[in-house]
């Protein structure tokens, strides 16, 4: 691919190849720019969790080209169906489609949707660098440096240097490139909830997602492929216990499940050791503005980290690195471009972290389901609005 200036980014560095970096690595790539994606992990592995993909993300993979393979490794639907905990029906949902030919929702396996992204950056030969992240980042302006052509000086962990016109800090909810170059910014902040989740098989009699309502521990089961799903469960979080065991990870949640039926009942019954489960505490922080210092810009949870229960955390880092891409193409100055890139995401990631947040504030405080319902449905609204 020709390599060209867009707003005077020649090369790009991003740091975190998760999904907020892949997302920002190719949309810049596509544009030309000479892209290096490092990522911390040696192996660059995903937990094996299932992710919900709503049908804003959906929009966003497809702007991607990855929806027909998200639809053919993954599970879409148009129809959530709830029932009250102990499983009795209560009705179907039919899911808003928001664009022609988008499914309404969906879930895949995180390393599944991992592979997708994985294979795309390797389809643009993007020099992929594993086991490494930042020590050190200094913005050169060349106005004030002697006219030298600015750009980032950038120090790896293995003691290599490099220069690059932008560094995009993708790296999640406890970002390094935040800590070195955002002193204005500070750690997530816990919300009270943790989420339980498991990945196994699908029980036999499930059809399509499903919500269990008026328990005190909100629960949902998506289906992620033919034959997989994931069940989240969102708990009071005891404090002090963030770990635990495997055997306790499935002592608990087998306990959790006690009043459950349904398709929940039989996950109780039929969970095993082996099984993926995960017991995780929720942060949310959207960090104060700017998002950019010189030559630096942060996507994604280093930039607005949110609680699951809207399901949008991955598919606003999608979005942002997208537009990341889509503004730097578009701005005459590279100030102008990330300029453009914060104002167009700052007010919608801020909506969807305030609701998400509030909702976990209700359900702590046992507040009524209709409410939360609404606070959803308003949301979703304003979400299908073009990003
Ligand atoms: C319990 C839970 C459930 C969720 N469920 C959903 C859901 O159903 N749907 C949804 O849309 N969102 C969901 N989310 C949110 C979603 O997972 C995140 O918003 C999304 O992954 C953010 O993407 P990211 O690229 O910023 O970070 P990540 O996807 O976490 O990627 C960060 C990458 O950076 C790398 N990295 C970390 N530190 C460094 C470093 N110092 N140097 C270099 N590399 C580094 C990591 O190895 C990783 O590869 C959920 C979140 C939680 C906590």
């Amino acid at each position: 691919m020709a390599q060209v200036n867009i707003a005077s980014v020649a090369n790009a560095l991003v740091v975190g190849g998760g999904i907020g970096g892949m997302a920002t690595a190719i949309s810049l790539a596509e544009r030309g720019v000479a892209v290096d994606l490092i990522d911390v992990d040696p192996e660059w592995r995903v937990y094996g969790a299932g992710i919900t993909i709503t049908g804003p993300t959906l929009r966003a993979y497809r702007q991607l080209g990855m929806l027909d393979a998200i639809k053919a490794q993954g599970a879409v639907t148009t129809t959530t169906r709830f029932f009250r905990y102990d499983g009795t029906p209560m009705f179907d949902l039919d899911e808003p489609v928001i664009e022609e030919g988008l499914p309404a929702t969906g879930g895949i396996m995180r390393p599944v949707l991992h592979r997708i992204m994985q294979a795309r950056v390797q389809e643009l030969k993007l020099p992929v660098r594993l086991g490494l992240t930042v020590t050190a980042l200094v913005n050169r302006d060349s106005r004030v440096d002697g006219g030298v052509a600015g750009g980032v000086d950038v120090t790896f962990s293995d003691g290599t240097t490099g220069r690059y016109d932008l560094v995009v800090g993708a790296d999640s909810i406890s970002s390094a490139v935040r800590d070195i170059a955002f002193p204005h910014m500070g750690p997530a902040l816990p919300t009270g909830q943790g989420c339980w989740r498991i990945s196994m098989a699908k029980p036999p009699g499930l059809e399509m997602s499903e919500f269990f309502l008026g328990h005190g521990n909100p629960c949902g089961i998506t289906p992620c492929a033919a034959d997989q799903i994931y069940m989240w469960m969102l708990t009071p979080h005891e404090p002090r216990k963030d770990h635990f065991t495997p055997q306790e990870l499935f002592d608990r949640l087998k306990g959790l499940l006690a009043d459950f039926g349904g398709n929940a009942g039989w996950i109780r019954d039929n969970m095993t050791m082996d099984d993926w489960i995960n017991y995780r505490p929720l942060a949310a922080a959207l960090q104060p503005a700017p998002w950019y210092q010189g030559r630096i810009v942060l996507v994604g949870d280093a930039a607005h980290a949110t609680t699951p229960h809207l399901a949008s955390g991955a598919g606003m880092a999608v979005e942002s690195g997208i537009v990341l891409a889509e503004e730097l193409e578009r701005a005459d100055t590279l100030e102008a471009g990330l300029a453009a890139y914060q104002a167009r995401r700052f007010d919608r990631c801020r909506d969807i972290i305030e609701t998400s947040v509030a909702v976990g504030q209700l359900q702590l405080e046992h507040g009524p389901p209709e409410e939360h319902g609404q606070m959803l449905e308003r949301a979703f609204t304003r979400l299908i609005e073009p990003f």
